[in-house]
């Protein structure tokens, strides 16, 4: 399997795959992935390879590309609101915004941002200073508005509260493109979603996994949209 692990701090790690990445963070009592990749299906294993704590999993959200090794898993924390965009095994623990989960001496707060699907979260490592903010937030990536479960009103709410919190922290790692990313991408991602949605900005039509969607150059992504 292709994929690549890089330590970013002593207790944290990033595993890259060809176009999308996850994070084990690690506690003093317990371990969490957030994610599980795409074609990488032992994402459990790899971090018990890293840590010798329990590892339990997250998910940001529950599109394909980021429940690879679901299978590993009997339980795992989601928004409830992902349920409907949700069709795999495993025991849904709810989490929803303003929950901290404690891995021991590490809190992690789940900052919930619908609109690329009703129940996407983020995870604020609060004393790391660091927002692990799934898709929502990219840089130089393409973030996908197109289809079922999107909705350009409320990401772009989800981005206005985002901005309002962005003096908690320094660094944004997204699942897709640049790593790390300044908190100043939200307030260039906002400007041009509502330049979308506005009619602000000129898109061309694309074909996507057998969709056509509008793509929207905004300069910091592109914004791939419904027709
Ligand atoms: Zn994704």
């Amino acid at each position: 399997m292709d994929y690549q692990i890089i330590q970013m701090n002593e207790n944290t790690w990033r595993i890259e795959e060809k176009g999308v990445r996850f994070f084990l963070l690690a506690g003093k009592e317990r371990a969490l992935l957030i994610d599980s990749g795409m074609q990488v299906h032992d994402a459990r294993t790899i971090a018990e390879s890293l840590t010798p704590l329990p590892v339990a999993l997250l998910n940001t959200h529950a599109d394909m590309d980021h429940l690879g090794s679901i299978g590993q898993f009997d339980e795992f924390y989601m928004h409830p609101a992902e349920a409907a965009n949700y069709h795999g095994p495993g025991k849904l623990f709810p989490v929803e915004d303003g929950d901290v989960l404690d891995l021991g001496g590490r809190s992690l707060r789940v900052i919930h941002l619908p609109g690329h699907t009703e129940g996407s979260i983020a995870v604020l490592d609060t004393a790391g200073r660091v927002l692990i903010s799934g898709d929502p937030v990219q840089a130089h990536g393409r973030i996908f508005m197109f289809g079922e479960h999107r909705n350009m009103e409320t990401y772009i709410e989800s981005l206005e509260k985002l901005s309002q919190m962005a003096a908690a922290f320094d660094e944004i790692w997204p699942s897709h493109a640049d790593i790390p990313v300044k908190p100043d991408v939200i307030g260039e991602l906002l400007a041009g979603a509502k330049d979308v949605v506005n009619g602000a900005v000129a898109g061309h039509e694309v074909e996507m996994f057998g969709h056509r969607a509008m793509a929207y150059d905004i300069g910091v992504a592109v914004l791939l949209c419904d027709l």
